[in-house]
């Protein structure tokens, strides 16, 4: 039985529910070798989450994109535990991209800092 819903083939035929992402399996074995070639998936691939880069970011850059670069690190791993690669992989990119818009607002921030830094004790003398 091959699951419509994440390509996992369940090796018991008989299975109502498929032991990888637990959705019901239909029972449609006349056709079983069109259907394997049909719903084939790729198997379960590494999909980095760059969690530790958010969380990173966000306790030295810049907090507010540095949250929502955690918030998109943390759906990473659950669309994979569902199945859902093709959002897995766009989750994982938007946090990459978050995480290094977050550095160079961070960047930006500190550079920022040390000309009012500078400004201000040259005005003061
Ligand atoms: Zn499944």
């Amino acid at each position: 039985m091959v699951c419509k819903a994440c390509g996992h083939i369940n090796q018991d035929n008989m299975a109502k529910f498929c032991s990888a992402c637990g959705n019901e399996l239909q029972q449609e074995s006349q056709n079983t070798v069109y259907q394997e070639s049909v719903y084939y998936q790729p198997p379960p691939q590494r999909v980095p989450n760059y969690l530790i880069f958010s969380i990173l970011t966000t306790v030295f850059c810049c907090l507010p994109i540095g949250i929502a670069a955690i918030i998109k690190s943390s759906q990473v791993d659950k669309k994979v535990a569902i199945g859902e690669y093709d959002e897995a992989i766009k989750m994982s990119q938007q946090a990459k991209t978050l995480s290094i818009l977050s550095v160079i607002l961070g960047v930006v921030f500190v550079i920022f800092y040390i000309i009012i830094i500078a400004i201000t004790s040259t005005a003061l003398r």
